[in-house]
């Protein structure tokens, strides 16, 4: 693990950009005020702050970064579960000042490690991979990449089309499992939760890669368990958790 000083340390940035990914996903993109360009690792996370214009009260949250590294904006996939901070963000505009500090983390991919990657996701922790699989298009580099990406439903695929791109240019190997399945639905690919079985079915070289998992913590923590129930160094898991 690399340690790096936050760059950004409470610093304007302006809120560009909101798009509804899902039913339950917005991406958000905030550019800084001062063109600060921000180098991180992707993985890494920044705090991203909401002050009250009346109160002067603040509300931070930590954010997974989405987008490559080095960068004077940030993007962040973000579930509106309606909570202190998400409650600000649904009522929120384009030009609004937000306040951000950044880098921060240990959950980090090094691009130039030389090794295969495994990608456990689940919801919103398909976040950090979009920055890293991001880096990867941007330098040009192939991947050795393969991802399981757990979703409720069907339609909680987060930039479904830019991950078919990965797979196409990157030759990602990407399978998307959903955990609620119903009838008329139209989905016909995987079901179920991701388990050592699905892993070992789907990426049976898991043992020869890297793996890193991001996702709610009974997620991480399961599929920590299995993989190393499996037979997977702990030293070759590296784990991010929140929800
Ligand atoms: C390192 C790190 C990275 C993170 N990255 C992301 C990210 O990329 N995208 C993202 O959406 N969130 C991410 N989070 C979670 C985020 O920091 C906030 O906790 C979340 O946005 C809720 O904040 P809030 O103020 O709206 O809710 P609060 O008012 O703080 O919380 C309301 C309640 O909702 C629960 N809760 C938190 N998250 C979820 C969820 N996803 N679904 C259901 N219940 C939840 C909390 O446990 C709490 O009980 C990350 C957290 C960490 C620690």
């Amino acid at each position: 693990m690399v340690v790096l000083k936050p760059v950004v340390i409470n610093k304007p940035y302006a809120l560009t950009s909101i798009e509804k990914s899902t039913r339950d996903v917005t991406t958000f993109r905030f550019e800084s005020k001062e063109k600060t360009n921000v180098h991180f690792i992707p993985g890494m996370f920044a705090m991203l702050t909401y002050k009250d214009p009346e109160t002067g009260k603040s509300i931070s949250r930590a954010f997974s970064i989405a987008n490559a590294p080095p960068s004077d904006y940030f993007e962040f996939f973000i579930a509106m579960i309606n909570g202190q901070l998400t409650s600000k963000l649904a009522n929120a505009k384009v030009n609004d000042t937000y306040y951000i500090s950044a880098p921060y983390g240990q959950f980090q991919f090094d691009i130039n490690a030389g090794t295969k990657f495994l990608f456990l996701a689940g919801g919103t922790g398909v976040a950090p991979f979009f920055s890293m699989l991001r880096q990867a298009e941007a330098m040009g580099k192939k991947l050795d990449c393969s991802m399981i990406y757990s979703v409720k439903y069907p339609y909680d695929i987060i930039e479904k089309q830019e991950l078919d791109k990965f797979s196409a240019d990157m030759e990602l190997k990407a399978l998307v499992t959903v955990t609620r399945p119903a009838e008329g639905d139209g989905w016909t690919g995987q079901t179920g939760r991701v388990n050592g079985e699905m892993i070992k079915k789907a990426v049976p070289d898991f043992m020869d890669r890297v793996a890193y998992i991001c996702g709610p913590p009974e997620f991480v923590k399961a599929l920590k368990d299995d993989l190393v129930a499996m037979g997977m160094n702990d030293r070759e898991i590296r784990a991010e958790m929140w929800g």
